[in-house]
């Protein structure tokens, strides 16, 4: 067994604090990595507050996860030892479905191995998350990390990243595309990067008067403040796409109102409540109201290789583990640009 220095949450009002637990050895197809960064996604503090219910504690968090291979087991091909790796939101998926078999793991039949808040395959070994030193992974669900990228602002590309990247392609966003971006947090400030990249025409969306300069920095063509109802209805019918990043409660209407006849909108964000939507929004014009969930293994390898070609990382405050609490706080503010990262060589102080 392999001893692993944690931060976990033991209940869903405490603060995280450290835990010592132990990895298996690896298997013949496993990855052996010994993690150096792991960003802070918005979907963690939902989890450790448990408020999508269901939490399962201990929980050491982190799905956003780069490291360096340590080792690796007799039968591994894809990956050797020195490799930088990544590994997103799950580990494992049942691999004979109709989803799995095409690439779309995040929608296995039988449900995909979160990374965290989750268990094995064998369905009571628990699965815990990278705000840890080390994690063993099956080579099938390590990605490569593309040469050339700072680590630490590599690492919110394995949600953050593939969370905004699969719907733009899903939805063939191309040059020329009006694509408004809702929220400028972890994923909201990627989905402009990625937009912006394919040549679309980016607005973001923003309740936060201080973030329209990052807005214009980050790329975006316009910033339209979400404050004011009246305001952001004078941009009705504009957008082909949007991509809604939002972790908390919002006016669905007024935002479908501003998509083109048969635009759609894409919900990301994931806030406990439900929503309540009037049907003549998506009757008058067709419009469509879509979700979507992180990305397959393939297409995070993609979004990756992407990210190294157009020369994209997250912008990032690295921080140390023990600060993961204040980040939390501050997330929940909408402050943070724009993405925490923990090192994790904290861990070992
Ligand atoms: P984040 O960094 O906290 O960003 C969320 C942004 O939403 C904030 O920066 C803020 O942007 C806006 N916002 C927050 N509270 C708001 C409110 N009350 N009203 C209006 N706007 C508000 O979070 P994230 O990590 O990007 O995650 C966003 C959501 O996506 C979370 O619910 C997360 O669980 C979910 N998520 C989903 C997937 C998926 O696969 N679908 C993957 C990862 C995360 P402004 O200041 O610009 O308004
Ligand atoms: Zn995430
Ligand atoms: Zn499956």
């Amino acid at each position: 067994m392999l001893p692993t220095k944690s931060y976990a949450a033991f209940d869903s009002k405490s603060p995280l604090r450290p835990f010592a637990f132990d990895r298996r050895d690896p298997r013949p197809t496993d990855v052996h990595i010994a993690i150096d960064f792991c960003g802070i996604c918005h979907s963690d503090l939902h989890q450790v507050r448990d408020e999508w219910s269901g939490s399962k504690y201990p929980m050491v968090p982190g799905h956003e996860i780069v490291g360096h291979v340590v080792g690796v087991g007799a039968s591994v091909t894809k990956h050797k030892k020195g490799d930088v790796v990544g590994v997103g939101c799950f580990v494992d998926s049942c691999r004979e479905c109709e989803m799995c078999k095409s690439g779309r793991e995040q929608f296995c039949a039988k449900g995909m191995t979160g990374t965290y808040n989750g268990f094995e395959r064998d369905g009571v070994t628990p699965t815990y998350g990278g705000y840890s030193t080390q994690i063993v992974v099956d080579e099938s669900y390590v990605l490569r990390v593309p040469k050339g990228l700072p680590l630490d602002r590599v690492a919110p590309l394995l949600c953050a990243g593939i969370t905004t990247y699969s719907p733009l392609r899903h939805w063939k966003v191309t040059k020329g595309q009006r694509v408004g971006i809702l929220g400028l947090g972890g994923l909201g400030h990627m989905g402009v990067k990625l937009a912006v990249a394919m040549g679309a025409e980016v607005t973001l969306l923003s309740t936060s008067p201080s973030k329209k300069a990052d807005a214009k920095r980050l790329g975006a063509h316009d910033f339209v403040l979400t404050n004011d109802a009246a305001a952001v209805a004078a941009h009705a019918g504009r957008f082909d796409v949007i991509l809604d990043s939002v972790s908390a409660p919002h006016d669905l209407a007024l935002f479908v109102g501003l998509l083109k006849a048969e635009g759609t909108h894409v919900l990301l964000g994931a806030p406990s409540q439900p929503y309540t939507l009037p049907a003549f929004a998506l009757i008058m014009g067709r419009r469509s109201i879509a979700g979507s969930l992180i990305g397959g293994i393939a297409e995070t390898q993609e979004m990756l290789d992407f990210c190294g070609k157009h020369e994209i990382a997250a912008d990032v405050e690295t921080i140390a583990i023990q600060e993961v609490d204040h980040a939390y706080d501050r997330m929940l503010k909408g402050d943070v640009r724009y993405r925490f990262v923990i090192d994790t060589a904290s861990l070992s102080k």
